[in-house]
């Protein structure tokens, strides 16, 4: 199952070259099932990092693929359009809030962020408010791995004790406490309305995963925190930005997570499953009053362009996927998923060295005392059936929408004797 050129040569996420985890070598995928080189088979439970929601090999995105491959795989989108792009686009406008009128594709998660920020940026600069530079966010983010990106990510499970000295400097306040279920109190925005109070003539946007924080700690908070930072954003002339990239495309049972606190972001990432988990696209979306006032601003053009900019093959896939989502009755099978996760991992509640189970939309966590020790997952993994990737104390799933009961059941059976053995251990 393992692979002595990958082990010596390839890199693999948060992995090191001379002392790798084990990585399993994977033949083919086919709906909830990945299947080993061996011949051994898997229940994903990671949906490959929130994207694949349809299962692998479907049908339907398939021939999305090879019916656009017949016409281009790809022309550059400078100067250039197609069916796709706009297809795509006239989508994406039709189930995002209203008020987003405006799309810049690009080419991953990490990238949308930048152009986000980017955007926040030139708009002040456009409207004769140079100073307004800055990035406001709260603790226990996660925005991606680029520069920028990183910068606003949580500084303490970041990245930032490496390269803390060469991230701009943002600024940060506590992560949201109360609870998605917990009783809500308007103190929690006390420190924000303070902080912006004392900063918001160097500050451009306020960035946040809207009700689900995912890899800085998969925490779900009180969705009136998001109704509250749109006000106090808007008194304090602070541009709202809201990273959907994890969030978006129904995994919180609302197709964005904006949707749970009813408010509208001035610029808005998408990503992930945007395409189903077929290729890589992201989309950062923006409101009339955004792109008009950097258009009209001394600069008159948004300077950015990456290479592969709404490439068709994954524009292409992309409509297929969010038309299939649409057409089928993903918000059943969302919530059919978390009160399987809530049933089935409740068990572990009262277990030694698990500190909380927790399960909203298609995502249940489990929060463990100490961190998993990565070195015995893959094996694990093989032994029990499923495919899942713990990061620190945190073993969760979040598989695909079409995942069946038994699958699920497997899944979830399996997820609870992971861990018994992992406390024990
Ligand atoms: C994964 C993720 C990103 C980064 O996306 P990439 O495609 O990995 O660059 C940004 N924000 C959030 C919330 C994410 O979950």
């Amino acid at each position: 199952m393992l692979d002595d050129f990958d082990t010596a040569h390839l890199w693999h996420p948060y992995t090191s070259m001379t002392n790798p985890i084990a990585a399993l070598k994977v033949a083919r995928a086919d709906g909830c099932q990945i299947t080993l080189a061996d011949g051994s088979t898997l229940i994903d439970g990671m949906s490959s990092w929130w994207c694949a929601i349809h299962g692998y090999n479907h049908p339907v995105l398939n021939q999305a693929v090879t019916d656009q491959l017949s016409q281009m795989a790809h022309v550059m989108f400078g100067g250039l359009t197609h069916e796709p792009a706009i297809e795509l686009g006239k989508l994406l406008l039709s189930i995002t809030p209203a008020p987003l009128q405006h799309i810049f594709y690009a080419d991953s998660g990490s990238v949308a962020v930048e152009v986000a920020l980017k955007m926040a940026v030139q708009y002040w600069h456009a409207k004769g408010k140079p100073n307004k530079q800055n990035i406001i966010t709260t603790r226990s983010g996660y925005h991606g791995d680029t520069w920028n990106a990183m910068s606003v990510c949580d500084p303490v499970t970041g990245m930032h004790q490496i390269f803390g000295q060469a991230l701009p400097s943002r600024i940060f306040v506590p992560a949201p406490s109360i609870g998605i279920d917990d009783e809500w109190s308007d103190e929690q925005m006390n420190e924000v309305r303070q902080v912006f109070e004392a900063h918001h003539q160097t500050l451009a946007a306020f960035i946040i995963e809207p009700v689900v924080q995912g890899a800085g700690g998969m925490r779900f908070y009180h969705p009136r925190y998001l109704t509250q930072l749109r006000q106090l954003c808007d008194e304090y002339e602070i541009l709202l930005i809201c990273d959907e990239i994890a969030t978006g495309f129904g995994r919180t049972g609302k197709l964005f997570a904006c949707e749970h606190a009813d408010i509208c972001p001035d610029i808005m990432c998408v990503g992930k499953a945007l395409t189903g988990g077929y290729m890589t696209l992201s989309a950062t979306l923006t409101t009339s009053q955004v792109a008009q006032t950097i258009s009209d601003g001394e600069a008159g053009v948004f300077m950015h362009g990456p290479t592969f900019m709404a490439n068709p093959l994954a524009c292409r896939v992309a409509m297929s996927s969010i038309q299939l989502l649409l057409d089928g009755d993903w918000q059943g099978n969302v919530a059919r998923i978390q009160a399987m996760c809530q049933d089935k991992l409740s068990v572990l509640t009262d277990v030694a060295g698990v500190v909380d189970v927790r399960a909203f939309g298609a995502i249940g966590v489990v929060e463990l005392a100490h961190a998993v020790d990565m070195s015995k997952v893959a094996q694990q993994c093989v032994a029990r059936g499923i495919w899942i990737r713990p990061f620190g104390r945190l073993v969760y799933v979040m598989p695909p929408f079409v995942i069946s009961d038994e699958q699920l059941d497997h899944l979830l059976t399996q997820v609870v004797a992971f861990v018994k053995e992992m406390v024990r251990a």
